[in-house]
């Protein structure tokens, strides 16, 4: 038989065991639910403190649970729980209450402690003033446990009770566990909300630039009419700034005028239109922006004593305004305005970015002036080179006929008089025999050169064999060549025919084998040509005097000549290879040149097989 002392108290054993079991139990399936709900709403932390605060009656019988958060120098309630409805109210009056180490919460959340005071209705301790303002809610003992992150209270869980006495060691483990859950709840919030921050810049800051760049484009594909920019800019600011209207004003003389309107109310956009061209009144954001040459921001039209159209603007739908001047050499030439719907400031970034569109606007501006002063100023050079043209033609012609009357009358005088006439007279007159030819060479040159440049030189192809035009040249300058020079042909006679005007190709190649004659005194000259692909390439080398690397590209410059001296020696303009170079590009092709002092020089000219006019340009 079992003593019944023992009997009882084996009884009590066991039904503690059961409460504890079940506790253990109903603890567990709470902490089970408050994660699910953790898991569930990640960016919400209200159900989770709402699923801690209502398993927390569950687990403290005859109680309530609370969180709360600090609020600047406040603590207020985040979630409540009670069974019992009218403590509940009760318990809902203590807050808020303020942040202070003369509360439980504002000490235990300060101070990062965990509080316990068993009797609220025993005075003399540190938190009087905290006790007296639970008092009227009849609880008469307090736990806090303050949620902590970095060091820092972001929050505190308390269990009031009804009964006077400390809360168990189990009782406060379980009540850290509700605090450790809440804080992951905070937790996860914070991160959820800055991810969804940076996401949401990162989405803005590329929307921004699509939009400046979009209008950049828009700049370079327009540039002869800022109207198109001014209109996409009008566009961009309304999607990018959630805006009800947007205005963008030019400054003409002393009056503002609409230069791009956009805006979601077609009466209200119509009353602007009618307001403008007016003077810059300092009561408008637009006014203002370009009178003071700054971003000016109305957060509130009905807060602005002074704003003229308040009526209109409320019944026309917009609360803010944002106005950006639009600055060209520190002066204001006009303004863009962004209006929204909703009072309020402006966000750094709309700021930013409509400056930027400002700025973007002055630039179109600017574009389009230099575009239109350059095209002026082309149109004025077109017309002083028509002129220039037409003056060198008619002077060339008035000077070659009595050119011409001096070249013969002296060739004539010479030849009757020469028997007659000293030596040294007869010398004279091949002076200005040579001199006359000399001149009329110039001329001719001249003529030539201004006839390419005005696009009035004729191309007229036909088929040519490339070989017998190559020996007609090469035979032509034979003669001319000094003693100790070699002239070698190097090429296939069975060169392709060509498709080129047949009189251009043979004044550039005597050009090239004129100017090798010339400047060579020993040695050989060489004529090649060859096809490559599509086009034949014709070369003239010599082994004569050569080009400083400095001067190889200017001796295709009107004029140029590296020696003048040789000039006076062997004659020559200056123009043959500037004519050569420019008839060689008429006809679709290019002349080139290498060289090194002393050593000799090649010209290269490549022309295309078949001419077509198409390669002209
Ligand atoms: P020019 O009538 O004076 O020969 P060009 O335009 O044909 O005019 O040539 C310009 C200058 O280029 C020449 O005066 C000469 O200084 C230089 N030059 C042209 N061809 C050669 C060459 N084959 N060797 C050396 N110098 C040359």
């Amino acid at each position: 038989m079992t003593p019944p002392q023992l009997a009882t108290d084996a009884d009590a054993a066991l039904q503690a065991c059961r409460r504890e079991l079940a506790e253990a139990l109903e603890q567990q399936a709470a902490t089970r639910e408050i994660l699910s709900v953790i898991s569930r709403l990640p960016a919400d932390p209200q159900p989770v403190f709402e699923a801690i605060v209502a398993a927390g009656v569950r687990l403290f019988r005859d109680a309530a649970v609370a969180i709360s958060r600090p609020d600047g120098d406040m603590v207020r309630a985040l979630a409540i729980a009670e069974a019992d409805a009218e403590r509940a109210q009760r318990w809902m009056r203590v807050f808020p209450f303020p942040l202070t180490r003369q509360y439980i919460h504002g000490a235990a959340m300060l101070d990062c402690r965990v509080i316990d005071v068993p009797d609220l209705l025993e005075p003399g301790g540190a938190f009087d003033v905290g006790q007296r303002n639970v008092a009227p809610s009849g609880y008469r003992a307090m736990a806090v446990v303050p949620l902590v992150r970095e060091g820092r209270a972001v929050g505190a869980i308390a269990v009031v009770r009804a009964q006077p006495g400390h809360l168990t060691e189990h009782q406060l483990a379980m009540l850290q566990t509700f605090a450790d859950q809440a804080l992951i709840a905070i937790e996860n919030t914070r991160l959820s909300n800055e991810r969804e921050a940076r996401n949401r810049e990162l989405a803005e800051a590329l929307e921004q630039q699509t939009a400046t760049s979009e209008i950049l484009r828009v700049i370079s594909s327009s540039p002869t009419d800022v109207q198109p920019v001014f209109e996409s800019i009008a566009r961009a600011s309304m999607a990018l700034c959630g805006a009800h209207s947007v205005n963008l004003l030019m400054l003409e003389g002393d009056l503002l005028h609409a230069a791009a309107l956009t805006g979601t109310d077609a009466a209200s956009l119509e009353a602007i239109r009618r307001a403008y061209p007016r003077a810059p009144d300092p009561h408008f954001a637009s006014g203002r922006a370009v009178l003071t040459r700054r971003t000016v921001a109305i957060v509130d039209v009905l807060a602005e004593p002074d704003y003229p159209m308040r009526e209109a603007a409320v019944s026309g739908g917009f609360r803010s305004v944002l106005g950006v001047p639009l600055m060209r050499d520190g002066r204001a030439i006009g303004a863009i305005t962004v209006g929204r719907p909703e009072p309020g400031r402006f966000p750094d970034r709309q700021i930013a970015l409509l400056q930027t569109f400002a700025d973007q606007a002055v630039i179109a501006i600017e574009n389009t002036r230099l575009f239109t002063e350059l095209q002026d100023k082309t149109r004025e050079l077109e017309v002083a080179n028509r002129h220039k043209t037409a003056f060198l033609a008619n002077m060339s012609h008035e000077l070659r006929t009595p050119l011409n009357a001096i070249l013969g009358f002296t060739r004539i005088v010479l030849r009757e008089t020469r028997a007659q006439i000293a030596q040294k007279q007869a010398e004279n007159l091949e002076k200005i025999l040579a001199s006359a030819r000399h001149l009329v060479s110039l001329i001719n040159a001249t003529l030539d050169l201004t006839r390419i440049e005005a696009g009035r030189i004729e191309i007229t192809p036909s088929q040519v064999l490339p070989a017998p035009l190559l020996d007609e040249c090469l035979r032509s300058v034979e003669p001319l060549a000094a003693d100790g020079v070699r002239l070698d042909a190097r090429f296939e006679a069975d060169l392709p025919p060509l498709w080129v005007d047949a009189e251009k190709l043979h004044q550039i190649l005597l050009n090239l084998l004129g100017n090798a004659v010339k400047f060579t005194e020993r040695g050989r000259i060489a004529l090649r040509a060859a096809t490559q692909g599509d086009r034949i390439a014709i070369e003239v080398e010599d082994s004569g005097i050569g080009i400083p690397p400095d001067k190889l590209e200017a001796v295709f410059e009107e004029f140029e000549q590296v020696d003048v001296s040789h000039t006076r020696a062997h004659g020559g303009t200056g123009l043959g290879l500037a004519i050569a170079r420019r008839l060689a590009r008429v006809m679709g092709g290019e002349l080139t040149a290498v060289s090194a002092p002393g050593h000799g020089s090649t010209f290269t000219l490549t022309l295309p097989l078949h001419w077509s006019g198409a390669d002209e340009a």
